[in-house]
């Protein structure tokens, strides 16, 4: 059975008071949680705050986003050294918003993600059609924002499919069979590019909450879920982590 990662990105929600206080909560809660990893990535600001409480715990915390080089001047941007220095695990990069409101191409993306990897953390790399497509347009455009794949290390990555008609509020929640199919063909191209041995997780992301959750995260192929608004408050992000799985998966 695989064990699904359950994660969420609270996007430009949170002080580092708040997030302290979300941790406080979130960490009693999903205590008893041993079968799924479990991550929370604060704002910047935030991230000295989760990591504080949430030190020793179960759940990792990472961050949202990362400039690619090494350091320098980058006014107001933020270096991988700096995020493994505080003790991040997971680094996401190429949201859709990153895409859209800074014009991020997957070339950058993709040196972001050597970045996040050089410092020995897993890169969630973003993926996803901006507008509903038929089926084989959506995986050929999904497919070409991953052609830098095989440069990846597959065992730290992950790759969030997230449709940008998917997320955010008045979105159109993905269907269970659109997205089994999507992340089947995702997973054949990354079994690919990882010469059939270790393969990058799938999760799903995209107006997930408590009710799609366990229908989502028991989807062949899809290894975890990737949860935006619906994780904003600390007990329904806990019991979408706590989702049953219905169905077993491939094997690991
Ligand atoms: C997202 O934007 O990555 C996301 C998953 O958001 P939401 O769950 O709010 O749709």
């Amino acid at each position: 059975m695989k064990r699904p990662l359950i994660g969420t990105s609270w996007k430009m929600n949170m002080t580092a008071s708040q997030a302290e206080a979300y941790c406080r909560a979130l960490k009693p809660l999903l205590a008893d949680v041993s079968d799924r990893t479990l991550f929370v990535l604060p704002p910047f600001t935030a991230i000295a705050a989760a990591r504080e409480i949430l030190a020793g715990s179960n759940i990792s915390w990472g961050a949202q986003e990362v400039h690619p080089d090494e350091e320098g001047a980058h006014t107001g941007d933020i270096s991988a050294s700096m995020l493994a220095d505080l003790g991040c695990t997971f680094v996401e990069v190429g949201h859709h918003e990153r895409r859209r409101d800074y014009h991020e191409d997957d070339e950058l993306i993709a040196r972001k993600v050597d970045a996040i990897q050089r410092w020995g953390m897993t890169a969630i790399l973003c993926v996803g059609e901006s507008t509903r497509l038929e089926r084989e347009q959506a995986v050929a455009y999904v497919l070409g924002q991953l052609r830098f794949l095989d440069r990846f290390d597959q065992g730290r990555l992950v790759v969030a499919y997230e449709p940008a008609w998917a997320i955010g509020s008045g979105a159109e929640p993905a269907g269970v069979d659109w997205v089994e199919w999507i992340h089947s063909a995702i997973h054949e191209r990354v079994a690919g590019a990882a010469g059939g041995g270790v393969t990058a997780p799938v999760i799903y992301g995209g107006s997930v909450d408590l009710a799609s959750a366990g229908d989502l995260v028991s989807c062949p192929g899809v290894d975890g879920l990737f949860v935006g608004r619906a994780a904003l408050n600390p007990e329904v992000f806990s019991a979408i982590a706590h989702a049953p799985l219905w169905l077993p998966s491939r094997p690991e």
